[in-house]
């Protein structure tokens, strides 16, 4: 063996040795949301079950929430690479590009860990609202115009994107109320502060089944099997054809993070999503557990810029920036 192939060698032995005890003291997880919302709830369950591959060390979730997921996703970028800080966030990841004209990280600035789930979206309301089908809505909604206040958690949330695009189809500029994360929103609609939101089946499943919100629809193009959902119509076949929003979550670490390290984040992330305890609590919620290739650093990866190709069109074409 050459030399300098042999020292090679070694120095990939010699870190991934320095990093073999991994992770030796508590994780951080950065929920770019408040605390109590899908994408803190779907975060909670997956740590739970991500630290019996990393030596059962404890993982603490910190909600940043603000500016719809890119505070919390800039903290990480900037964070030291070393495995102890890592983001969990979802779509925000592929649409914030195209909303704001400044973010304080840059895709580029992470270490893909893999996809977590993939989950539908509902469009609800306050339970006092004088409609009770998708129909009768649309019509108070033509009605109210800007006098309808709709929810989201801030530009370049999920919830956010998928209420841009129910404006853009039906052609009614509602009036937008931004909060920190839709678990503040929904507090909100549950008291009729605001008038409708769409959020992840995550977060509305409860609220439905308990009878404490309308639903009006599913946003994915294919009606949902969950029981609590399966009754609800999607809004293609509600009459805006082609509509089809459902989202996704994956974790980071910053760039720069050792190879070992993010290989063993990666080994437990895919032994977290084999969990059935994690996958009857996803299922329960209407969410899938991811169990493709996707799951792979390198087709995260792919799978991120082809959403940012994906929707930056749409985004520009529905005509909506921040600064
Ligand atoms: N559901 C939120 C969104 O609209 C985020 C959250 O609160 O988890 O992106």
């Amino acid at each position: 063996m050459k030399k300098t192939v042999l020292l090679a060698a070694v120095a990939t032995l010699a870190s991934a040795s320095a990093w073999a005890e991994f992770p030796e003291k508590p994780v951080t997880i950065v929920v770019p949301f408040a605390a109590g919302g899908p994408t803190d709830k779907v975060a909670r369950d997956f740590a739970d079950v991500l630290r019996k591959s990393l030596n059962n060390q404890t993982i603490v979730i910190e909600n940043v929430g603000g500016a719809g997921g890119t505070l919390g996703a800039g903290k990480v970028a900037k964070a030291a690479p070393d495995g102890y800080t890592l983001l969990l966030h979802h779509i925000g990841m592929a649409t914030s590009p195209a909303l704001y004209r400044s973010l304080p990280y840059k895709t580029e600035e992470f270490e893909f860990l893999g996809l977590i789930n993939e989950v539908p979206m509902t469009l609800i309301g306050k339970s006092t609202l004088p409609a009770n089908s998708y129909a009768e809505l649309s019509k108070w909604i033509s009605t109210n115009g800007a006098k309808v206040n709709l929810a989201n958690a801030g530009l370049g949330s999920a919830s956010h994107l998928c209420g841009l695009l129910f404006q853009s189809t039906i052609k009614v500029d509602m009036t937008t109320v931004p909060y920190k994360g839709t678990a503040p929103a929904m507090t909100d609609l549950l008291g009729g502060q605001v008038d409708i939101m769409c959020d992840q089946t995550t977060n509305t499943t409860s609220q439905i089944e308990g009878g404490k919100v309308k639903a009006f629809a599913v946003t994915t193009s294919k009606r949902l099997t969950s029981p609590a959902l399966a009754k609800l119509p999607t809004l293609d076949e509600s009459g805006l054809k082609g509509f089809n929003v459902s989202i996704w979550h994956g974790l980071y670490a910053p760039k720069g993070t050792p190879k070992p390290v993010v290989d063993k984040l990666n080994t437990a992330l895919k032994a977290a999503l084999k969990d059935p305890e994690f996958i009857k609590r996803e299922e329960a919620l209407g969410a899938v557990v991811v169990t493709d290739n996707r799951t792979n650093a390198a087709e995260h990866k792919r799978f991120v810029e082809s959403e940012i190709a994906k929707w930056t069109p749409v985004i520009k074409a529905a005509g909506q920036y921040a600064d």
